[in-house]
């Protein structure tokens, strides 16, 4: 795996997310990369170059993020901790 430099754009510090349900702070989302593949002739997949290259589309708030723990799911913005209090 070369997800290491992808981990390390984490948003720790600037937004905190929380499932609303049970509290937990790891969510299943869905990210969109871009991958260097090795093509044939015929622009046929041969194999991947690069695990991931590019982050095109990082999970935000209008993706739906999946608690880990419990399974909930909704849109990111419904995982936002209230910080105004
Ligand atoms: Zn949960």
């Amino acid at each position: 795996m070369s997800l290491s430099a992808i981990e390390t754009r984490g948003v720790d510090g600037m937004i905190d997310y929380a499932c609303p349900k049970c509290g937990h702070d790891r969510f299943q989302v869905t990210a969109h990369v871009a991958q260097d593949w090795l093509v044939g002739a015929n622009g046929e997949f041969l194999e991947t170059m690069e695990e991931c290259s590019q982050v095109v589309h990082w999970p935000d708030d209008d993706d739906v993020w999946v608690c880990a723990r419990c399974g909930h799911g909704n849109a990111g913005k419904a995982f936002k901790e209230e910080t105004n209090g």
